[in-house]
């Protein structure tokens, strides 16, 4: 009797631990904290892509302006080349030159508006960098923490399993069958009676069960089929 009670107590540390291990592999918090790196990481992507942007355009504003630049030599080369007399000539050409001026100017501000945002996209991209770096090291001891334990489980679960298999080479075959049988239908295929009830369904014990619990040691209950005993403390 007292084998099958500690079989019975071993299944049970099995559906426990294996409960806990369940809930390790999906461990709320870090679920959570995966969610919220991943939002950083799109932010930072959001940021990153900005920048990119920006430095793109850039480089087509240093571009034009360097185009500008060599129109506008060209034009102050032949302006004041001292070969053209013509007068008219001579104003379309200051015309000109004013013209590109004008132009080269507003894409000088226009570098200078990028440059701005590049600064600003910059400091945000690595204010998520840092955030995300963070969050990822949080992550990493939180996996590791809870592999940890997960294998002192799995080693818990070993040492009882090697405990069951002693445990059954100690019963009498006949009981472990049954027990066997029982335990198919319901993990807990032991139970007390506690206030002569079956505790496994609930429901209350005849006083003939109780009779042959009190001669055998466990029998059945009539309503759930579950093992009976009554625990002696
Ligand atoms: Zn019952």
């Amino acid at each position: 009797m007292e084998n099958l009670i500690q079989l019975q107590k071993n299944y049970d540390l099995i559906v426990e631990l294996e409960k806990r291990i369940n809930y390790l592999r999906n461990y709320p918090k870090l679920i959570q904290i995966k969610e919220k790196s991943r939002k950083i990481y799109n932010f930072q992507n959001k940021w990153r892509k900005k920048l990119d942007n920006s430095r793109t355009d850039l480089k087509k504003l240093e571009k034009d302006l360097q185009s500008k630049e060599e129109t506008l030599n060209e034009i102050v080369n032949e302006l004041y080349s001292g070969k053209i007399n013509d007068i008219k000539i001579l104003e379309v050409l200051k015309d000109r030159e004013e013209k590109m001026n004008k132009e080269k100017e507003s894409i000088e501000n226009e570098v200078i508006e990028v440059m701005g945002k590049i600064d600003i996209y910059t400091r945000e991209l690595n204010k998520y960098k840092h955030k995300l770096n963070l969050i990822e090291e949080k992550i990493e001891k939180l996996e590791s923490q809870i592999e940890e334990k997960i294998r002192l489980y799995d080693k818990k679960l070993l040492e009882i399993q090697k405990n069951i298999k002693h445990i059954r080479n100690n019963i009498d075959t006949e009981i472990l069958q049954k027990y066997d049988l029982v335990r198919k239908k319901h993990k807990n295929a032991l139970v007390a009676v506690i206030n002569q009830a079956c505790s496994g369904c609930n429901l209350g014990v005849y006083l003939n069960t109780m009779d042959a619990l009190a001669l055998k040691g466990v029998v059945e209950c009539e309503n759930c089929g579950r093992l009976l005993y009554i625990e002696i403390n």
